[in-house]
C-alpha cells in the first residue's frame, strides 16, 4: 500500500518522504532522503517507464559512439527495491494538496490521495513548444523519454536527411550525431551563430568549419515558420524557404515543467522556475524543489537562473532529499560550468562570454590566448583557445569561454571554482601548472589569455 506509516506524539518518525519525477533531480532526491535518514519512508512517482538511464547518452547511441542503449542504464529496478526507495512508474501526480499534505496519483484510470510528511518536486522540464503550423506532425522528434529513443534510433535507419531546429546546446549535439550517423543534416537557427545565447562567435567558429567539413548544412539567421506535410513532415517551411526532410529534430530551449506547482500554489519566479531557498525548500514549508523545475541565483549577479544541467539537477536533489528527511544541508549560488563536444571540437566555459556578459550589461576586461593543449611536437596536439573576462578593478575572474581539441571539462571546472573562490587574473596568469608532454604544454593557455589581459590593461 502507498504511503503506509506510524506517527509518533505528532511529528513524523521516520519521515514519509514523496518525490514527484524519477530524473536526475528526482532520483538524487530520493538517494539524498536515505542517506541523510534511512529509515525514512521514500516514494517516487514518474510517469516514465525508467528511472536511473543517463538521457545525456542518447545523442551518442544515435550517432553510433555508443553501440546501445542498455549500456546509458545505471541501474536496475532491483537495485532501487535494495535500498528501499519505493518507485512507482508510469505513474502521474495529478495534484499536489499542501494543506492536506497529499497528492492525488493516477495509475491506469484510478486515482488515489497518498499522504506525505515531506514533499519533494522534481518535474524536470519541457521543451518549448515551437508554437507554428504543423507541431502536431508525425516525424517531430523532442529527445528526453529513452524507451522513445529506442523507437526513434530505428526510424533513424530510414532517413536520410532531417533538420535540426535550434542550435541549442542538445541541437548542437543532435547535429552532430546526426552527420556521424550519415544522415543529410541541416541546422537552423535564427540567430547569427550557433549557441549564441551563450558563446561568443569565435569559440563557435571552428565548430561551424568542421560541421562544414563533416557535410552538415548550417541555416542561420533562419528562423521556423512551421512544419510541413499530411500527417508526416516532408519538409520544414524557414523564412529562407522550405528544406525537405523525413526528420524534423526539435530542440528548443528548456522550460521549467510547473504545471502542477503552479496549480497547488507554490512561488514561481521571474524565470519560471521554482523559488526556493538555499536550503531547496520552496515557499511553503516541509516542500522541497530540485533540478530544471527550479529556479536559483548565479553567484556573479545574483539574478536568477534556470534550466541547468543533470549534474546540477542530482547535486540540488541530493541536497532537497537530505533536507526533507530531517538533514540540514546548503546549495550554493551557482557559477554553471559548461562543456560539450561538437563538430571536431570541445566548447565550454563558465558564467559568462563577452557576448552575454554585454548584453547582461556586466562590465569587464578580457584577456583571449591561442595556447595548445599537448607538447607542440606531441602527436595530436590540438589548438586550445582561451577566453578570460575579468572585474575592472579587482581584476577577480567573472567568466571565460574556450574551444579545443582535450581538456576543455577540467579547465571549465577548475574556472568555475576559480570565479567562486575569487582568484584573479593576476593569480592565473602566475598560475603553476603541469607540463607533461603527451598532456600539457609549457604554457598553459589560461595563464596565456590572464597574461594576455594584464598586458592590454598596462598599454
Ligand atoms: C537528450 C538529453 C541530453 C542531455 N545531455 C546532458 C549533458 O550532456 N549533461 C548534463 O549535465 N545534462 C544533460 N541532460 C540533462 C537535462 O538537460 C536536465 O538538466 C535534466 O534531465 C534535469 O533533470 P530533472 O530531474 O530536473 O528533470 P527531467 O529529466 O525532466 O525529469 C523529470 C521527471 O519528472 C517526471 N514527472 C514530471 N511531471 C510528473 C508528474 N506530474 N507526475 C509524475 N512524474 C512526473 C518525469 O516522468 C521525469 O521522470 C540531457 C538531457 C537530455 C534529454
Amino acid at each position: 500500500m502507498i504511503g503506509e506509516h506510524h506517527r509518533i506524539g505528532g511529528f513524523p518518525v521516520p519521515p514519509r518522504v514523496i518525490v514527484v519525477g524519477g530524473g536526475a533531480g528526482g532520483i538524487g532526491a530520493a538517494g539524498g532522503a536515505k542517506q541523510a535518514a534511512p529509515e525514512a519512508s521514500v516514494t517516487v512517482f514518474t510517469e516514465f517507464e525508467d528511472v536511473a538511464y543517463s538521457p545525456c547518452g542518447i545523442p551518442y547511441v544515435h550517432g553510433r559512439e555508443i553501440d546501445d542503449f542498455a549500456s546509458l542504464f545505471l541501474a536496475d529496478k532491483e537495485a532501487y527495491v535494495q535500498a528501499g526507495i519505493d518507485i512507482h512508474y508510469q505513474t502521474r501526480v495529478a495534484a499536489i494538496d499542501l494543506d492536506r499534505q497529499t497528492v492525488r496519483v493516477a495509475t491506469d484510470g484510478d486515482e488515489q490521495e497518498v499522504p506525505y510528511d515531506r514533499l519533494v518536486v522534481a518535474t524536470g522540464f519541457d521543451y518549448a513548444d515551437p508554437g507554428v503550423p504543423g507541431s502536431d506532425l508525425g516525424g517531430l522528434y523532442y529527445v528526453k523519454n529513452i524507451r522513445q529513443a529506442m523507437e526513434w534510433d530505428k526510424v533513424l535507419d530510414s532517413v536520410s536527411r532531417a533538420v535540426v531546429v535550434e542550435a541549442s546546446p542538445l541541437g548542437l549535439e543532435m547535429t552532430t550525431a546526426l552527420v556521424h550517423r550519415g544522415i543529410e543534416t541541416h541546422l537552423i537557427d535564427p540567430r547569427p551563430w550557433p549557441l549564441a545565447d551563450v558563446a561568443d562567435p569565435d569559440i563557435m567558429a571552428p565548430v561551424e568549419e568542421s560541421w562544414a567539413e563533416l557535410g552538415v548544412i548550417t541555416h542561420l539567421n533562419t528562423k521556423l515558420v512551421g512544419f510541413v506535410g499530411d500527417g508526416q513532415v516532408r519538409a520544414v517551411a524557414t523564412s529562407d524557404g522550405e528544406l525537405p526532410c523525413e526528420l524534423a529534430v526539435v530542440c528548443t530551449h528548456k522550460q521549467p515543467n510547473n504545471m502542477l506547482a503552479r496549480a497547488a500554489g507554490l512561488d514561481i519566479g521571474s524565470t519560471g522556475g521554482l523559488v526556493v531557498d538555499e536550503r531547496m525548500e520552496t515557499s511553503h514549508s516541509g516542500v522541497f524543489a530540485a533540478g530544471d523545475c527550479v529556479e536559483l541565483p548565479h553567484g556573479v549577479t545574483w539574478v536568477p537562473v534556470q534550466g541547468l544541467s543533470g549534474s546540477h539537477a542530482y547535486a540540488q536533489g541530493k541536497v532537497a532529499g537530505a533536507n526533507a528527511a530531517g538533514g540540514n544541508r546548503r546549495y550554493a549560488p551557482v557559477y554553471v560550468p559548461w562543456a560539450m563536444v561538437a563538430g571536431k571540437w570541445m566548447i565550454g566555459g563558465v558564467s559568462f562570454g563577452e557576448t552575454l556578459a554585454s548584453a547582461l550589461g556586466i562590465p569587464y576586461v578580457m584577456g583571449v590566448a591561442d595556447g595548445i593543449s599537448r607538447a607542440r611536437y606531441y602527436p595530436g596536439v590540438r589548438k586550445t583557445r582561451v577566453k578570460l573576462l575579468g572585474e575592472p578593478g579587482t581584476l577577480r575572474l567573472i567568466g571565460a569561454q574556450m574551444v579545443g581539441g582535450e581538456g576543455i571539462k577540467e579547465r571549465a571546472d577548475f574556472l568555475a571554482m576559480a570565479v567562486r573562490t575569487g582568484v584573479t587574473l593576476e593569480d592565473l596568469a602566475w598560475m603553476e601548472n603541469v607540463y607533461s608532454p603527451p598532456i600539457g604544454a609549457l604554457n598553459e593557455p589560461i595563464a596565456l589569455a590572464a597574461q594576455n589581459a594584464l598586458s592590454r590593461l598596462q598599454s
